[in-house]
């Protein structure tokens, strides 16, 4: 069924349009620095196949730290999660997406959640196959099922930017290496994370996962169970503890959905037993989200009363 472009959806982006000024692009990986900061776009999908949308909904976006969320849903059915937080907490941190301090003042040195670089690659390493392209292989099969979408994959301009220039997440990785919470390569790992941070698709096919996770992990088209309810259960509450960075207490506050941001500037929110939210606005805040997105969402979450809270 094709998305129907929608009126007041399209006001509200108008609005929060009004902010893109305020925000910047990422550069830090030179490939995302290309996206024109004034983008702004939305898709809704609803449980009976429904979508409306604003925008230019067909532009595909990189997940870069959306991601993080499925390969923690796929580490988890791989590994159970009694394996998977031996070696990564359930704690947020306060501290930036890619901050290494915490890890040194931890001991043993256990990342803090999955949604900071640091445990987002502990998670990535935990993701079962023989070779980097049978471990990327599954994660972007299981994707390919959350969004219904069997032409979903990846940037490789994107995966090979962030590739050559991930100093930091390369120190993450000797870090957590030389702790013994990782025994990988690491330039094996890294070439899986950034491959599966440029995992590339629109904002309809996002809203389709977010969706899947706000129905408890049940495709609700087919009735099939993608993924298993406990694990929903525990992305949602990542997604709501520590989804939008060191500004998740303040969206959670000010909108009260589970949503996941990434540097892109895409959001992928799942409101629970209602709809799936797809966004892209590249232009970020200064903590890394969206921030015509996340205006958009804070209008969203008042006109509809979306807070779980
Ligand atoms: N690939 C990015 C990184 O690791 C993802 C960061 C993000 O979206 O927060 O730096």
């Amino acid at each position: 069924m094709p998305c129907q472009s929608s009126e007041e959806l399209k006001e509200l982006v108008e609005e929060a349009k009004k902010h893109t000024p305020n925000g910047r692009v990422a550069s830090y990986i030179p490939a995302l620095g290309k996206a024109n900061p004034n983008d702004l776009s939305i898709a809704i999908y609803y449980p009976d196949g429904r979508c409306i949308s604003a925008g230019n909904v067909e532009q595909e976006i990189t997940l870069q730290s959306i991601s993080k969320v499925i390969s923690l849903a796929l580490a988890l059915k791989d590994r159970g999660p009694d394996c998977v937080f031996k070696r990564v907490g359930m704690e947020p941190t306060g501290d930036p997406f890619n901050s290494i301090a915490k890890l040194e003042t931890m001991a043993p040195a256990k990342p803090l959640n999955p949604m900071i670089n640091a445990g987002a690659l502990v998670v990535t390493h935990m993701i079962k196959g023989d070779s980097v392209e049978e471990r990327f292989e599954r994660l972007l099969s299981f994707i390919r099922e959350m969004a219904n979408d069997p032409s979903i994959g990846y940037s490789e301009e994107v995966a090979r930017s962030e590739f050559e220039t991930a100093n930091l997440n390369r120190a993450l990785c000797y870090f957590l290496k030389e702790h013994r919470v990782i025994n990988e390569n690491v330039e094996q790992l890294m070439d899986l994370y950034t491959k599966q941070c440029a995992i590339e698709m629109n904002c309809l096919a996002l809203a389709r996962i977010g969706l899947v996770i706000g129905m408890d992990g049940v495709d609700p088209q087919t009735g099939e169970q993608v993924l298993p309810k406990d694990i929903a259960r525990i992305c949602k509450t990542f997604m709501v503890t520590c989804g939008m960075y060191n500004a998740s207490g303040e969206f959670a506050i000010k909108i009260g959905i589970p949503a996941k941001s990434g540097v892109s500037g895409g959001i992928m929110g799942a409101v629970p037993g209602r709809f799936g939210i797809g966004i892209f606005g590249p232009a970020l805040d200064e903590r890394g989200n969206s921030i015509a997105g996340i205006k958009l969402l804070e209008m969203l979450s008042n006109n509809y009363k979306l807070s779980m809270f």
